[in-house]
């Protein structure tokens, strides 16, 4: 029997015993399986959850962080079992989980003590002899739903803050990748989180995912996925006004002015294009190169992609540029995006194919990809492809550039490469985009607030936004009078 659902505290199957095989994407080995949760088991964990709820956020917030920083002691100790397990689950490289793994504990300790520096504020009222608090509460249960890409970091942003604010959680990991997630969880256990602050529900979105976001119990909704699944999720979230966070798809563009350093730009916008096969939401999906220095970035770019070493074992590879895809869908969406983009008279510069050798034959495996020649009607330039595809187009001025950069539903993530300042302002202010980096090929850090504009999503995680978005705020105003003599 799999017991894969953590419900008040205890390891569960799921009530009608049903479950799922877990496949590891780089050979179609079954790895695991999981417990696909009902409804019922849904409304158990929610119910553990709100019931648990009064004492965690009664807590001081001193104590709360001490559980939590146990907690990642207990991970960081047994960091191999999860980063071998994410390696396997999902097919990145075994340094790419453990660096994924290691940030993920670095976020639940920052945020630990960042619930111990939260206060209110307070003021003299305007009208009359008053007093006002505003004070900051957790907002209640929450419904944590995580996708494959990165399913420890992900489900970090959601319980670092809302952890320390006091908040207790469902957390629905994906079905593809949920072995670390819950690795992740369990040492919170381990570290002895009350029963009920924690629970886990595996299963398929539609049904279990579903359920979360339905059910009256929980209050908030974080959610990192796709915006098709996003949009459903707000459409329901409103019917109960329940508070979201929405982190959605991406198609960030990667805009490098002819003053670039182009020893940076290359190595940066191939790293941010090709790593995690290009399954990241803020990856390079468009190259935007100004006229003069085109033809010399797109062949430096294009030959140092088709040195990229893709590995079929990233346990035997830790350092190996890019694994499998997570799925047939995506390296379906992967090939129509390419022979659409071909057929309208693209030319794939490298790539193109699925690499050849008897190691790939059982996973889901692309080349990374450079195509040239491509036209704004080409899917590759429209939709979010989420994979190793990288295709570049040339510009004439900054303003042109950004207008085409900004030509996407989307708006999560945007880069752009120059030495002159007054262009990198220029962009920084015009990019429609919830982070850009000027000369960096990474908008996170966990002092500052990452999301979305567009369709990317709604909400911020990380930094004080991410903590905010836990809590309610309530003011509190009084009305004193002289003591009488
Ligand atoms: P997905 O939307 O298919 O699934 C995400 C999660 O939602 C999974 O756990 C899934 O089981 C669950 N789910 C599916 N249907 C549901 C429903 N009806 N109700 C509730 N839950 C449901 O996305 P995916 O394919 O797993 O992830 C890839 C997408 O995530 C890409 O679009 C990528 O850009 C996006 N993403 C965004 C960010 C960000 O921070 N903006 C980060 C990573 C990934």
């Amino acid at each position: 029997m799999t017991e894969t659902l953590l419900i008040n505290g205890e390891w569960r199957a799921s009530a009608d015993g049903a479950d799922l095989p877990v496949t590891n994407p780089a050979n179609g080995e079954e790895i695991a399986r999981i417990s696909q949760a009902t409804t019922a088991d849904v409304g158990a964990a929610l119910e553990a959850a709100s019931n648990a709820f009064p004492a965690w956020a009664g807590l001081s917030a001193r104590e709360r962080a001490r559980i939590m920083h146990e907690a990642m002691d207990i991970f960081r100790r047994d960091l191999d079992a999860a980063t071998r397990a994410l390696t396997r689950e999902h097919g990145k490289p075994l340094n790419d989980s453990i660096k994924e793994c290691s940030y993920s504990a670095d976020v639940i300790d920052f945020y630990a003590e960042e619930g111990r520096r939260l206060d209110g504020t307070h003021f003299a009222g305007d009208i009359g002899p008053t007093h006002s608090f505003v004070l900051k509460q957790p907002v209640g249960v929450v419904a944590a739903i995580t996708p494959w890409n990165f399913p420890v970091d992900l489900l970090a942003w959601k319980l670092g803050p809302g952890l320390a604010a006091g908040c207790t959680f469902v957390i629905k990991p994906p079905s593809e990748a949920p072995l670390a997630a819950t690795l992740f969880v369990k040492a919170f256990v381990e570290a002895g989180i009350p029963p009920g602050v924690v629970n886990i529900v595996t299963g398929p979105g539609r049904t279990a995912g579903a359920e979360l976001v339905t059910n009256p119990l929980s209050r908030k909704i974080a959610f990192t996925g796709s915006t098709a699944t996003g949009l459903w999720i707000a459409e329901q979230a409103a019917r109960q006004l329940k508070a979201v966070t929405l982190e959605l798809g991406g198609s960030a563009p990667f805009v490098v002015c002819d003053d670039a350093d182009l020893d940076i730009a290359v190595p940066e916008a191939l790293r941010r294009a090709f790593s995690h096969t290009g399954q990241i939401c803020i990856s390079v999906n468009r190259i935007f190169v100004q006229r003069g220095i085109y033809d010399e970035f797109a062949a430096r770019f294009t030959d140092a992609a088709a040195h990229l070493r893709v590995t079929a074992d990233g346990l035997a590879e830790p350092d190996a540029d890019m694994g499998p895809m997570i799925n047939e869908a995506g390296l379906e969406t992967v090939r129509q995006h390419v022979a659409d983009a071909v057929e309208r008279g693209a030319q794939v510069a490298t790539g193109g194919k699925s690499p050849d050798g008897p190691q790939f034959a059982r996973g889901f495996f692309y080349l990374p990809t450079v195509l040239t020649g491509v036209e704004r009607e080409m899917r590759v330039m429209r939709e979010e492809t989420f994979g190793p595809v990288a295709p570049i187009a040339r510009f004439d001025t900054l303003e042109e550039g950004i207008a085409m950069a900004n030509d996407t539903p989307y708006g999560l993530a945007a880069y752009v490469y120059t030495n002159d300042l007054n262009r990198a302002f220029y962009a920084a202010r015009h990019l429609r985009a919830g982070g850009v980096g000027i000369n960096v090929n990474d908008v996170t850090d966990i002092r500052g607030p990452f999301g979305g504009m567009k369709q990317s999503g709604v909400g911020r995680e990380l930094g004080q936004p991410g903590m905010d978005s836990y809590m309610e705020v309530k003011h509190v105003r009084y009305r004193y009078r002289s003591p009488r003599p």
